[in-house]
């Protein structure tokens, strides 16, 4: 139990001691709030595809239910168990990286043909769009990092990148090296990020706009991913957007 409760002592009066223990008390109530939080959305975003999946299978059994009905409460039950099943996935793979229970295997990568290969990868997701992908990667660039973690990194991106953007826009990977550092940004020419909202797009379910990105298929853990697998890395990760022109997230290694 956290709430622990103090005397109420004047500042001269608590000591180097009874301060410490007030900080303390007050951090673990921070933490306490933060895991009750945590909690709430998962249960919630657990629960919302279980209602929907409940619900139509409900329906579906019913005697009177047509072929075409059924075909679509079937096309929702199982669109919903896909995001059940993204959404497990997502969670397990924060709680593995919490523990500090994965491993990073870094080695020496080409970055050129690496791109290359994730955008290919992607390219059928982007066509179906009408999206292009422009990769501007110097040929002589190579770096250490764990290319199946850092794929993922990318992905992520990339499919926020799709999932934000109108059809017939673009999106741009552009590479380049300063001062003995990486940079890699990720950009494209979608709907953008309000500026209040920058600053938390990397906490966990944190969505801009939570009924439309839930319709897109997120339950806002895809960055909370992404940047956790940039700083394991030893990177960062910043992010730099404006409503309507498009949003762009740079990576430094
Ligand atoms: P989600 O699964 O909802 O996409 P993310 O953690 O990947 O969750 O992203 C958090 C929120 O940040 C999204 O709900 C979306 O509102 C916003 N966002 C992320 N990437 C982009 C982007 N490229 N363009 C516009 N908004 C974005």
């Amino acid at each position: 139990d956290f709430s622990v409760s103090l005397p109420k002592l004047r500042k001269d009066e608590m000591g180097e001691l009874g301060e410490s223990i007030m900080i303390l008390a007050h951090d673990l109530e921070l933490l306490k709030n933060e895991r009750d939080e945590f909690l709430a959305s998962i249960s919630h975003e657990l629960r919302t595809p279980l209602t929907y999946i409940k619900g139509y299978a409900e329906i579906a059994r019913r005697k009177d239910t047509g072929v075409e009905d059924l075909d679509k409460y079937l096309g929702i039950i199982h669109e919903e168990a896909v995001k059940l099943s993204k959404l497990v996935k997502e969670l397990f793979h924060l709680a593995k990286m919490d523990e500090n229970n994965f491993s990073i295997e870094k080695e020496p990568v080409h970055l050129r043909p690496y791109l290359l290969g994730i955008a290919e990868k992607f390219s059928l997701a982007l066509k179906e769009n009408q999206m292009e992908l422009v990769l501007n990667c110097p040929d002589d660039l190579y770096s250490c990092l764990d290319p199946i973690r850092f794929e993922q990194v990318i992905l992520n991106l990339l499919v926020n990148a799709r999932k934000y953007s109108d059809p017939f826009t673009k999106i741009m990977i552009d590479v380049s090296e300063m001062n003995s550092k990486l940079h890699i940004k990720v950009a494209d020419q979608g709907k953008g990020i309000p500026e209040k909202d920058l600053p938390r797009i990397f906490e966990r379910f944190y969505r801009v706009e939570k009924s439309r990105a839930r319709a897109l298929g997120g339950a806002g853990l895809g960055l909370a991913i992404v940047k956790q697998l940039v700083e394991a890395q030893g990177g960062t990760i910043h992010v730099t957007s404006r409503p309507n022109v498009g949003t762009t997230f740079e990576i430094i290694l």
